[in-house]
């Protein structure tokens, strides 16, 4: 199946949104830019926060964890069972289907919904890579009060705003070719948006 940019999805969509095949660079550097600066913000506000060995140890431990689980873990064991690993020329809004391809075996779309099955399922923990920053910033300026950190809480928490209301729902999953399967768009009601 060859992909473009703008594609109608395969026939099982009832979707009124474009669905993309190949999703536009800006979508992509949306989706990786506010990603990653959400975890590289998280580090820095943990490691600010503690001023301490235990604030570069965590922020540090924070910091390839949240890499990690997304650049790693999820071509490893998300892609290969997404649409996008099997459609010629695709692109997915996190460009990770790319790489997918290069270093895993494909799997099944059956097996794409497993994502968000079970307590340490890839869906949890990427949003646990989302959430700790939050939660081990919130102490550290009750403990040691200083702006910087409040000033990266606040940006942090926007990201994560932003990532909930703007990039899942009108950048990647409202144009997704998975969505249809995928239990994240049917949490956020996308499925046939
Ligand atoms: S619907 Fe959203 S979360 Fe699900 S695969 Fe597509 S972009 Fe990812």
């Amino acid at each position: 199946m060859k992909g473009t940019v703008g594609e109608e999805a395969p026939s099982n969509t009832r979707s009124k949104a474009k669905v993309y095949t190949r999703y536009p660079l800006s979508s992509l550097l949306v989706y990786n830019g506010s990603t990653t600066l959400h975890y590289l913000l998280g580090g820095a506000g943990i490691i600010l926060g503690y001023n301490s060995w235990v604030g570069y140890l965590v922020g540090a431990l924070y910091l390839v964890f949240s890499f990690v689980q997304m650049y790693v873990f999820m071509p490893l064991s998300v892609c290969p069972n997404c649409v996008y690993y099997r459609v010629d020329n695709s692109l997915c809004i996190s460009g990770l289907n790319v790489i997918s391809k290069r270093v895993a075996k494909e799997g099944s779309p059956k097996d794409f919904p497993k994502r968000a099955t079970g307590l340490f399922c890839h869906n949890n923990v990427y949003i646990a890579a989302l959430v700790i920053p939050l939660m081990a910033m919130i102490p550290a300026l009750l403990l040691n009060f200083s702006f910087p950190v409040l000033a990266i809480l606040l940006v942090v928490v926007l990201l994560l705003l932003f990532r909930f209301f703007v990039v899942f729902p009108k950048e990647a999953c409202i144009h997704c070719a998975a969505k249809q399967i995928c239990p994240q768009a049917k949490a956020m009601g996308l499925r046939n948006a």
